[in-house]
């Protein structure tokens, strides 16, 4: 479908359930990261892309001081006053909105109550944020709609603070960020301490390259235990080596610390620091065009996240190895792990062996079908019409 047929029947989906126009529809993208992996709590290097698949909003303003939001996905409508959602959890999807608006109301933007309709093409709870493309779709109309200048930096803080405090969700600033700032053809590799952001190119297609992004469809439903429980091993790090942050030590630093941090803590740390390093690799060779140098770094990041950082899962590693197998350069899980999504490089006329290999592997390990699509770096959220 294209832009202009998907932004009608949001249009009209709207008007369906809203009885009126919407006064605007944006758009705000999922994302791939392509390196740079539990890096963000520890105040370190990411390297993220935007996709074409993302959410729209269509939204119109409204004199009192109601938010109202459907989703075409979670249905609705959820309603609340504006000014009984405060710095508390919420329940329910409409968590996500309802968490922006009280977070832009924060920053300084005088939000007034507004009719919500979201509708999304990014796989819910696989890796590709659909949470950050439903707070910044919803975030930018509002911000647009409510006379705010605010820097679109400042409106992805805004959708990290409603995702940690009135969703709940202790993530970092990553996805937000991607969402709002990323640049076609670009990743952006982004500092999340000092929150300093540059574009560098990703220019696969001129080499005749392809990202592939393999939706292993697992569950995750160990990720979140197993989350908390790799930050706590980060922090024990951190605190052994006297530092503030692991993105503060070398890989000297931590094997040269193996001994007092123990087997596991140790091989904890060892995957931030290298990852911190093999990103900062990564930013060198993507401006240099050199993909022969970009795709071992994308190696040894699996491997580390495997065997290491032990994020990975059967699915993950089976979807890696079929797409070695079928010609990809390169090929790394993506996001937290334990399911979700894996990202390769491949030679654009190797993606459909690509795609074979990987529905055999799947198929000889007893794993659920993958879906399997190609993904190239876009543009961040912007209004659509
Ligand atoms: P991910 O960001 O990897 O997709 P999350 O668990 O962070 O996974 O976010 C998924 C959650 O975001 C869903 O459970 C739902 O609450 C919310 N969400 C995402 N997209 C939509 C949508 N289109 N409509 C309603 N809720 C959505
Ligand atoms: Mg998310």
């Amino acid at each position: 479908m294209s832009t202009r047929e998907r932004v009608d029947e949001v249009a009209s989906a709207f008007r369906e359930r809203a009885g009126r126009a919407p006064d605007g529809v944006w758009w705000a993208p999922g994302r791939v990261n392509l390196i740079g992996e539990h890096t963000d709590y520890n105040d370190g290097f990411v390297l993220p892309f935007a996709i074409q698949r993302g959410t729209l909003a269509a939204v119109a303003r409204r004199d009192d001081d109601r938010l109202r939001c459907w989703s075409r996905e979670e249905g609705g409508p959820e309603e609340a006053e504006l000014a009984e959602i405060g710095a508390a959890r919420r329940d329910g999807w409409a968590a996500y909105p309802q968490g922006v608006a009280w977070a832009l109301r924060e920053a300084g933007v005088a939000v007034a109550g507004a009719d919500v309709v979201v509708e999304s093409d990014v796989p819910s709870g696989s890796g590709l944020s659909s949470s950050a493309a439903l707070l910044c779709a919803v975030g930018i109309a509002l911000a647009e709609l409510n006379d705010g200048r605010l820097a679109r930096s400042a409106i992805a803080r805004a959708a990290q603070r409603a995702e940690n405090v009135v969703v709940g969700v202790p993530s970092g600033i990553m996805d937000q960020t991607a969402s709002m700032l990323a640049r076609e053809q670009h990743a952006l590799f982004l500092d999340t301490r000092t929150l300093d952001a540059e574009q560098v190119p990703l220019e696969v297609e001129d080499r005749e390259l392809q990202l592939v992004v393999i939706n292993t469809r697992a569950s995750r439903r160990l990720a979140a235990g197993a989350y908390a429980e790799r930050r706590a091993a980060c922090e024990e790090a951190a605190r052994v080596l006297g530092v503030p942050a692991l993105r503060d030590a070398t890989p000297a630093d931590v094997d040269a610390a193996a001994g007092a941090l123990g087997d596991v803590v140790y091989r904890r740390a060892r995957h931030v620091v290298t990852e911190n390093a093999r990103v900062l690799e990564a930013v060198s060779a993507l401006r240099e065009r050199d993909f022969g140098r970009l795709a071992p770094l994308l190696e040894g990041s699996h491997r580390s996240l495997r065997d290491d950082y032990e994020v990975s899962s059967p699915a993950l590693d089976a979807a890696v190895e079929g797409a070695r197998t079928g010609g990809a350069l390169a090929a790394r899980m993506t996001g937290a792990g334990f399911g979700g999504c894996a990202v390769a490089l491949a030679p654009a006329d190797r993606v459909r062996d690509v795609e074979r290999e990987v529905r055999a592997a799947f198929a000889a390990a007893a794993l659920g079908e993958p879906e399997v699509f190609p993904v190239a770096p876009a543009d961040g959220a912007r209004r659509l019409a």
